[in-house]
């Protein structure tokens, strides 16, 4: 393992991070190998991540509605195009309870898995970064096992 990462350079790129592709190059490769450990969590904070288009499934299950008078009132701005949800205009609700016009978040959707407000992350179609969302998702709950072990030892 050690040599392919001095044959590959992959040292000397993770040191230099200037492009957005950098972390995922290190994903496949920690993936190929079966390997992950903190290192991946550092080099690879959700901003530096992607851009990936949302699973198709996720975006055509999203709820659509056309916003009613009542609810134009309000004067809800969608954040792509910062103009008002306004009566009869169609919207779609992300998982994370934004709204956005249709025709906005379509295409964001199409080339990134993020909201643009919160930024919460949606499942792609691509497997590595599927195994990487997991992977993070466990370390996350381990975390939480291991804080909340401590604080009963010894808070
Ligand atoms: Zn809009
Ligand atoms: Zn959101």
């Amino acid at each position: 393992m050690a040599s392919y990462f001095d044959d590959h350079g992959v040292n000397e790129l993770s040191e230099n991070l200037t492009s957005d592709e950098l972390p995922l190059v290190m994903a496949r490769i920690l993936l190929r190998f079966g390997f992950a450990d903190d290192i991946w969590l550092t080099t690879m904070g959700s901003d530096g991540l992607g851009p990936y288009p949302t699973a198709k499934k996720v975006i055509e299950e999203l709820p659509t509605q056309i916003i009613t008078k009542e609810e134009a009132e309000k004067k809800n701005t969608c954040s792509v195009c910062l103009g008002h949800l306004e009566e009869d205009n169609e919207v779609k609700t992300l998982l994370c309870k934004h709204q956005f016009h249709t025709k906005c978040i379509l295409p964001w959707l199409e080339k990134v898995n993020t909201c643009p407000v919160c930024r919460e992350e949606f499942a792609t179609d691509d497997p590595a970064y599927e195994e990487f969302r997991k992977y993070k998702a466990r370390k996350k709950q381990r975390d939480f096992e291991l804080d909340n072990l401590h604080n009963s030892m010894f808070g």
